[in-house]
């Protein structure tokens, strides 16, 4: 095995602080493997600390990719789950406070001192990533591995629309942001029966839209605030969405949803935006509407969606735009930012 391997680093706070660097390979303690990556997704965060726009803290300098499937190549001493050349995928919290309250009850999600791949701790954009054995699931041979690298995300959409919300059959579910989270949002949307399905974007969205129309939506809208309002008015009794996803990467879209929402209806957040938002919550109270973040998943949520990737239920075609090379980063992030294509994969070369 080579000694050293190239990496796509995250190297500085300034925009476009990212470039390929040869590093060393990782060492690895006992209870962690070497997994040698056969696929990496690029995922919005990683294009929000390409362009030092993140809201969250980076430990620079750092390998980006946090999405991503590989075989284990060596497995420490005090592994016992996994042998060499198992096909894994690897969930994104690789480190935790084994004594946090949070991990103890099972929502090391939310462990305020959690580090993810990518940003607190070297990430899966190269060659060899060191994870610990607490982070992987095998991988079903059903399962390519560029719909692998994809379980992440599929797992952020599973956990906010399947897990934190409710989506009843017949629910009129409207999706603010088709990113690749939102897209897969509204997939699960669909998938846990929701009747009319609106995905919202901006004209920018254009070729995002019609995936979201692939996928399942009813209707997507790329208008001004007022128009999606009139339009959602149109719909069923007309008095709004039992559920809208704010899936987009800013905080004044949480003001469409408000206007969007059903009295009593829910609204789940999972898009990040820095920016404060300037706009009153009073209607919040007057529709006595539940409002929420959702952030990451766990260990049940990545069986779920594996076993669903596994059976074909899960179809992922349409949001797998580009498989490219490591060395051509830079043309799928810049992709990826303009809204060209949905989702890139990067192979380690
Ligand atoms: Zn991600």
């Amino acid at each position: 095995m080579s000694k050293s391997m190239l990496a796509l680093v995250n190297y500085a706070p300034q925009p476009g602080s990212v470039e390929l660097r040869e590093l060393p390979v990782p060492d690895i303690s006992d209870d962690e493997v070497l997994l040698e990556v056969q696929a990496a997704s690029i995922c919005g965060s990683d294009l929000h600390q390409y362009q030092g726009l993140q809201s969250w803290k980076v430990n620079y300098p750092v390998v980006l990719g946090h999405e991503f499937a590989g075989r284990v190549a060596r497995a420490g001493h005090r592994v016992k789950g996994f042998k060499d050349g198992d096909r894994v995928v690897s969930e994104t919290a690789a480190v935790v406070d084994p004594n946090s309250p949070f991990v103890r009850s099972g929502r090391y999600n939310l462990d305020p001192g959690r580090l993810g791949f990518g940003y607190g701790v070297n990430g899966a954009m190269t060659k060899f990533v060191r994870v610990p054995e607490r982070c992987l699931h095998l991988l079903p041979d059903a399962v390519g591995w560029e719909q692998a690298s994809l379980t992440e995300p599929c797992c952020v959409a599973y956990n906010a629309v399947c897990v934190n919300s409710r989506v009843r059959p017949g629910d009129t579910v409207v999706v603010i942001g088709p990113g690749p989270i939102g897209l897969l949002c509204a997939l699960m949307a669909k998938l846990a029966g929701a009747g009319p399905l609106v995905v919202i974007g901006v004209p920018a969205d254009a070729k995002r839209l019609r995936v979201a129309r692939q996928l399942g939506a009813t209707a997507t809208l790329d208008a001004p605030p007022q128009e999606a309002v009139g339009f959602l008015k149109g719909l069923g009794d007309g008095y709004g969405a039992d559920l809208v996803i704010d899936a987009a990467g800013v905080s004044a879209t949480l003001k469409l949803g408000l206007d969007l929402v059903r009295p009593g209806g829910c609204i789940t957040k999972v898009g990040w935006g820095p920016q404060p938002s300037g706009f009153s919550l009073d209607p919040l109270i007057a529709k006595a509407v539940t409002l929420q973040g959702s952030f990451s998943h766990t260990w049940p949520v990545w069986e779920r969606v594996i076993s669903m990737l596994a059976s074909g239920q899960l179809q992922l075609d349409s949001i797998l735009s580009r498989v490219a090379d490591l060395s051509d980063w830079r043309s799928c992030f810049d992709a990826m930012h303009a809204g060209e294509i949905v989702k890139a994969v990067l192979r380690p070369c």
